[in-house]
């Protein structure tokens, strides 16, 4: 018996796919705990702390988007992957802009929510430490994963933060979207590339004007921090 990966949650309400869920994820060592109904998956998630929640959108009771905002709001970042149907594409991407983490389109293979889940929560642990930084008005600490602005906390989620350190890792780089989503999200080839559009602004909003992505047209992004 391997040591547990930790509890994950499951915020579903249909039982055929939870069930599969479950199978899977305890299978590659996880412990899983299934919620069928929004309100009930968010108590669950505030008394039970997982290290990650796989999280239906279409759900009685909370809907998947506004569990996500009233996590976040409460200042719970816990990654979240998101399940959307075909045809929520909308609501997938304000479930980004809401705080999830990354999202699957149903039908899913189960392979393919483990190989994700992996991701956010490797993501979610971050490169090892290096020292605190100096960007303009930010200061970045790679093992604390804190951002401070003019001194301040700024609250990011775990995807925004490695986006922000990856592009002040080389300030002046222009990288694109598809290498941004290969080398931050770890996904070589995928072809999504309006995630990187969605966590670039929304990065953007909490930074203000000490933000120091810069937009490279028709290229990608690049970090120019004012002191650089
Ligand atoms: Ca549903």
């Amino acid at each position: 018996m391997t040591e547990s990966r930790g509890l994950v949650l499951v915020v579903e309400d249909e039982r055929h796919i939870a069930d599969i869920q479950r199978l899977y994820l305890a299978r590659e060592g996880f412990g899983v705990h299934v919620e069928t109904d929004g309100n009930a998956g968010l108590a669950a998630a505030k008394a039970m702390q997982p290290v990650a929640i796989v999280l239906d959108i279409g759900l009685p009771g909370l809907d998947g988007l506004a569990f996500c905002l009233a996590l976040r709001d409460a200042g719970d970042w816990t990654p979240i992957v998101l399940v959307t149907a075909r045809g929520e594409e909308p609501d997938r991407i304000l479930g980004l802009e809401l705080g999830a983490d990354d999202y699957l389109t149903k039908p899913f293979s189960p392979r393919e929510l483990v190989a994700r889940l992996k991701t956010v929560l490797r993501r979610a642990a971050g490169p090892p430490g290096e020292p605190a930084g100096r960007f303009g008005r930010l200061t970045v600490d790679p093992a604390r994963r804190t951002v401070l602005r003019d001194g301040e906390p700024v609250e990011l989620t775990a995807t925004e933060f490695n986006l922000l350190a990856h592009l002040l890792q080389r300030p002046g780089q222009v990288f694109t979207r598809e290498q941004l989503l290969a080398q931050v999200w770890g996904y070589p080839g995928y072809r999504d590339t309006r995630m990187v559009d969605v966590f670039v602004s929304q990065l953007r909003a909490k930074l203000g004007d000490a933000s120091p992505i810069r937009t490279v047209r028709g290229v990608g992004y690049s970090a120019t921090p004012p002191n650089a």
